[in-house]
């Protein structure tokens, strides 16, 4: 088997064990005599894959039991609109905004649709290269809620405490999910997209107190509604059953690493050695101020753009792929998500450096 270091911001890298797992089941899942894939969702088979999953990633984020999990389809940039339409009934509302970069901004956007929005801070004007000051912050005082993006996958900014809040905390968490232990109790809702650190595209995960379920917006479709999709166990229609099986699989993966302060402790090494190449070097550069650096997502410039080109080109003979930064910034950007092996940043760090000896 000959793997390459997929370094993309998602679709991302899943843990070779899991896909050799998946591999192993994919004709004959535990004697069924058939793939995952062509189970009924309402069967005995897919039931007990389902429970699984639910309950593996109730123990590695320690999810108190008010707080529902919903395993919805339509990506996190669903729950832009589906947010709102569910936490505001439909009503006229005031929703909360920390603005931190460009997945902010489109939250902010959708929920312009169903609400009055307001921006208590925002690092625009830091070209999103910091989390403003908890203490600078403008709160509403009627807000339905206070929304944030844990982290911006493209600036590679986090969040690395969680904010005081007297109203419901809501943090789309699509790109740091499992990254680290998180306080669930703390949020109101945490919503993620699968793709990067849960398992395939197509499967997207509401974690919700369940007492901020209610009635939605009246247009809201039913598999969208968070009251029908919590009492169906999200089994209102056809759910996303292979990608809810890989979750699965990905989940007991991360319970074998030793659970999330395992794999935060290895996410630390691996985002500091890296962060630490690029300081240590005059070559390459990241803008982020260091308490808010992303430990998932590493955007990095070389010192002359020009060479762009040829540093990817020969990352790439070097099996390193998808490091070319996300359009809107240019430059690099390095996704070193749970399944990306230590060994895949000392490869690219030993890269960074050899590249930077002959060009720089
Ligand atoms: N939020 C964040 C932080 C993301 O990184 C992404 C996707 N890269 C999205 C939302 C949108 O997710 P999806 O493509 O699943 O709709």
């Amino acid at each position: 088997m000959s793997r390459i270091f997929n370094f993309s911001a998602g679709p991302a890298m899943l843990p070779a064990e899991v896909l050799q797992q998946a591999k192993d089941e994919m004709l004959d899942w535990h004697g069924s005599g058939m793939s995952v894939m062509e189970m009924s969702h309402r069967g005995k088979d897919f039931l007990s894959i389902a429970e699984a999953a639910e309950a593996d990633l109730r123990q590695l984020l320690a999810i108190p039991d008010n707080y529902k999990v919903l395993f919805l389809q339509g990506g996190a940039s669903a729950q832009f609109s589906l947010i709102p339409m569910n936490l505001l009934g439909g009503k006229p509302g005031l929703i909360d905004f920390v603005n931190t970069g460009a997945w902010s901004k489109k939250a902010i956007q959708a929920a312009k649709n169903y609400a009055d929005v307001h921006v208590v801070a925002s690092s625009e004007d830091d070209n999103f290269n910091s989390i403003p000051a908890q203490d600078s912050w403008q709160r509403s005082d009627k807000a339905a809620y206070l929304h944030l993006t844990a982290n911006e996958t493209i600036g590679g900014v986090e969040f690395h405490t969680t904010p005081d809040s007297d109203v419901p905390l809501v943090a789309d968490m699509s790109s740091n999910i499992l990254s680290r232990p998180v306080d669930v109790s703390r949020f109101g809702l945490i919503y993620a997209g699968a793709q990067k650190n849960i398992g395939p595209a197509g499967l997207t995960l509401v974690i919700i107190r369940d007492d901020l379920i209610g009635e939605a917006h009246p247009a809201t479709p039913d598999v969208f509604r968070y009251s029908v999709m919590a009492d169906t166990d999200s089994m209102s229609n056809t759910p996303p059953t292979y990608g809810w099986y890989l979750a699965g699989l990905v989940f007991k993966w991360l319970l074998a690493q030793g659970g999330l302060d395992a794999m935060e402790a290895r996410n630390v090494r691996k985002a500091g050695k890296l962060y630490d190449a690029i300081d240590s070097s005059d070559f390459y550069a990241n803008p982020v101020a260091k308490d808010a650096r992303s430990r998932m997502n590493v955007p990095f410039t070389l010192a002359d753009g020009a060479l762009d080109k040829e540093f990817l080109a020969g990352a790439a003979e070097a099996g390193l792929t998808s490091l070319k930064g996300h359009r809107s910034v240019g430059g690099m950007r390095a996704s070193i998500y749970n399944a990306m092996p230590e060994e895949g940043v000392d490869a690219l760090i030993a890269y960074m450096r050899d590249f930077e000896q002959r060009r720089g």
